[in-house]
């Protein structure tokens, strides 16, 4: 285990960020020689940057996440507006996600998936297996009980799990994480919101091209032309961006 790092080495209004040039970069921060780093990892986008600002508890959240990184492109551009020799890409928590499985498949690290429907887990885990290797120790659902969470703290404790990620959506995937570390504070932990369902086919994710050109949340408005009212909002942020108010 590995808990010290070096700091983080961005701030886009008071939220620190890590910033690498690839994914890989930034898996081999986490996963040095035979190591596993211990703490949190949360995407970091424009909408939980305004959610921080109005909410006090995700403030403090997100201050006591240890690896914070960019996933949205909006976050990207304004680190490369106000750190201009920053070489940093756009981390699709995603993408990360695959990374850590197929290094954690390769290295035999104990793995623990919490989160999704039940038959979304169930799929996921037969392909992390198939697919990688993946030793998974232990795996919860994401429709559980309140009164459930200690015994579920008590089973990944017990596990030995070094990388637990989960899939609840935000905040509800913090709030966890933060409780959690209190059973088993050695492990890496990683909140994955809906990546379970793309990485099994149930919700499509944006084409490698509308990646590319950082498009992917375009995507995502015409599959689900609601999230129009959320998107909406972040034109506050674009206004910070803008102004230079990072
Ligand atoms: N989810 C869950 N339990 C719940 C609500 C949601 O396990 O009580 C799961 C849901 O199945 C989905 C994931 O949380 O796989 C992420 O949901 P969402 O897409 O809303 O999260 P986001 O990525 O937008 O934060």
């Amino acid at each position: 285990m590995t808990t010290s790092f070096e700091k983080p080495r961005f701030s886009i209004r008071g939220v620190a960020l890590y910033g690498f040039k690839s994914t890989a970069a930034f898996l081999d921060f986490l996963l040095p020689g035979e190591q596993v780093r211990s703490g949190t990892l949360v995407a970091i986008n424009a909408e939980k940057v305004l959610t921080a600002e109005r909410d006090s508890e995700v403030k403090e959240l997100l201050d006591h996440a240890e690896f914070k990184y960019p996933d949205g492109i909006s976050i990207v551009r304004s680190i490369r507006k106000k750190y201009p020799e920053a070489q940093i890409a756009r981390i699709a928590g995603a993408d990360l996600w695959e990374a850590l499985m197929a290094r954690a498949g390769e290295r035999g690290i104990p793995v623990f998936l919490i989160g999704g429907k039940p038959v979304v887990l169930d799929a996921t885990c037969d392909k992390l297996r198939q697919q990688w290797g993946v030793n998974i120790v232990g795996t919860q659902d994401g429709y559980f009980a309140a009164e459930e969470r200690e015994a579920l703290f008590a089973r990944i404790a017990a596990s030995g799990a070094q990388i637990v990620t989960v899939a609840l959506g935000s905040p509800r995937q913090e709030l966890l994480m933060r409780d959690c570390r209190q059973y088993a504070p050695d492990a890496l932990y990683m909140g994955v919101g809906g990546t379970y369902d793309a990485f099994t086919g149930h919700v499509k994710r944006a084409p490698k091209i509308w990646q590319k050109m950082g498009l992917e949340w375009l995507y995502r408005l015409i599959q689900q032309p609601s999230r129009w009212r959320r998107q909406i909002k972040l034109l506050k942020y674009l206004g910070y961006h803008l102004r230079g108010e990072l």
